[in-house]
C-alpha cells in the first residue's frame, strides 16, 4: 500500500489521497486501485513505488527464486521458464534486493547470539587468476546465515606470478568485506559472544575491533573430504561443523559455486546479488 503522494515537489508528509479507479494488470490478473492527490493533482497506483514498479513478468518471480537457489544457472531457467537469459539477470537484480531488505528485517530481529562461526570460501571471477572470496558468519546452533560479502584478493601459490603478468597488480578488499560482515551483524550478536573460526592472520584484529569483549576460539583447518563438496572435514568431529556444512550447501546450491562447474562468476556484484537470494531462501525455506 502507498503511504503518500510520489511527487517529490509535492512535500505534505501526510497527503490528502483520492482513490481513483481501478485499472486491470494483465500480467498477473490483479484489479489495482488507483490514487489521485488532492494537494497536487498528481495521479498515481498502489503498484507505484513498488520493487516490482513496471515488470511484466510477475508471475515467475517466486518459481525464478527457488530455482536461482537450487542450484539452477541462468540459461537454465531462461530456457524453462520460457524468457530471455537478460530477463534472469534483471530479475536476479531486483530479487536480490528484495532479499537484502527481507534480511534486514530478519537481522533486526535477533538480538543477543551467543555462539558465531565464520570463514571464507574461495572462488573465481571467469578465470583461477582472479580469485574472489566470500566471507560468511553463521549462527552454530540453528546454521542460519548472518551475511555474506565478496572481495577481489590477489591470486596466490603458484599461478600468483602468472595472474600479475597477464591482469596486473590485484587488489585486496577482503579486510574491507570482513568489516563490513561484522559491521553488518554486530547488532545481533551478544557482546560475550563466542566466535569460532580458522588461524587466518586478518581475522582477530576485526574481531577485536568490531567485538572487544567477545571470546575468539580459532582452530586448524583440516583436509576437506569429496562427499562435502571439499568444505566438509575429514574430521570425527570438526569444531567449525556449522560454517562448513553452509559453505557445503553454497557449493551445492548456487550453480556459479559449483566444484569443476562450467559456468563462472563474470562480476562480483552478480555473486553477491546470487548469494543475498540463497541466504533468504535458506534462512526461510531450509532451516
Ligand atoms: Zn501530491
Amino acid at each position: 500500500m502507498n503511504t503518500g503522494c510520489p511527487n517529490l515537489k509535492c512535500l505534505k508528509i501526510d497527503n490528502n489521497l483520492q482513490k481513483d479507479g481501478f485499472y486491470f494488470r494483465k500480467n498477473d490478473s490483479r484489479r489495482i486501485q488507483r490514487y489521485k492527490c488532492r494537494d497536487c493533482g498528481k495521479r498515481f497506483s498502489k503498484s507505484t513505488g513498488e520493487l516490482e514498479y513496471k515488470q511484466k513478468k510477475r508471475r515467475i518471480n517466486n518459481i525464478l527464486f527457488k530455482n536461482l537457489a537450487s542450484g539452477m544457472s541462468i540459461r537454465r531457467c531462461a530456457l524453462n521458464l520460457n524468457i530471455h537469459q537478460i530477463t534472469v539477470k534483471r530479475k536476479l537484480i531486483y530479487l536480490a534486493k528484495k532479499a537484502r531488505l527481507h534480511h534486514a528485517e530478519y537481522l533486526e530481529k535477533i538480538r543477543g547470539l551467543k555462539k558465531v562461526q565464520f570463514d571464507d570460501l574461495i572462488t573465481i571471477e571467469h578465470t583461477k587468476l582472479k580469485p574472489l572470496t566470500v566471507s560468511c558468519a553463521v549462527d552454530s546452533e540453528s546454521r542460519m546465515i548472518l551475511g555474506a560479502q565478496v572481495a577481489s584478493i590477489p591470486a596466490f601459490g603458484k599461478i600468483a606470478k602468472i595472474s600479475r603478468n597477464k591482469y596486473g597488480r590485484r587488489e585486496n578488499n577482503h579486510k574491507i568485506a570482513l568489516e563490513d560482515l561484522f559491521n553488518q551483524i554486530k547488532s545481533s550478536l551478544d557482546p560475550q559472544v563466542e566466535i569460532k573460526s580458522d588461524k587466518h592472520k586478518l581475522y582477530p584484529q576485526v574481531v577485536k575491533k568490531y567485538l572487544p569483549e567477545a571470546k575468539h576460539r580459532r582452530y586448524k583447518g583440516g583436509r576437506g573430504c569429496v562427499t562435502g563438496q571439499g568444505e566438509l572435514k575429514r574430521k570425527i568431529r570438526d569444531p567449525l561443523f556449522s560454517i562448513n556444512h553452509t559453505y557445503a550447501m553454497l557449493r551445492a546450491n548456487i550453480n556459479r559455486l559449483f566444484r569443476k562447474s562450467w559456468n563462472t562468476t563474470k562480476d562480483p556484484q552478480m555473486l553477491k546479488n546470487h548469494l543475498d537470494i540463497y541466504i533468504q531462501y535458506h534462512n526461510t525455506l531450509l532451516i
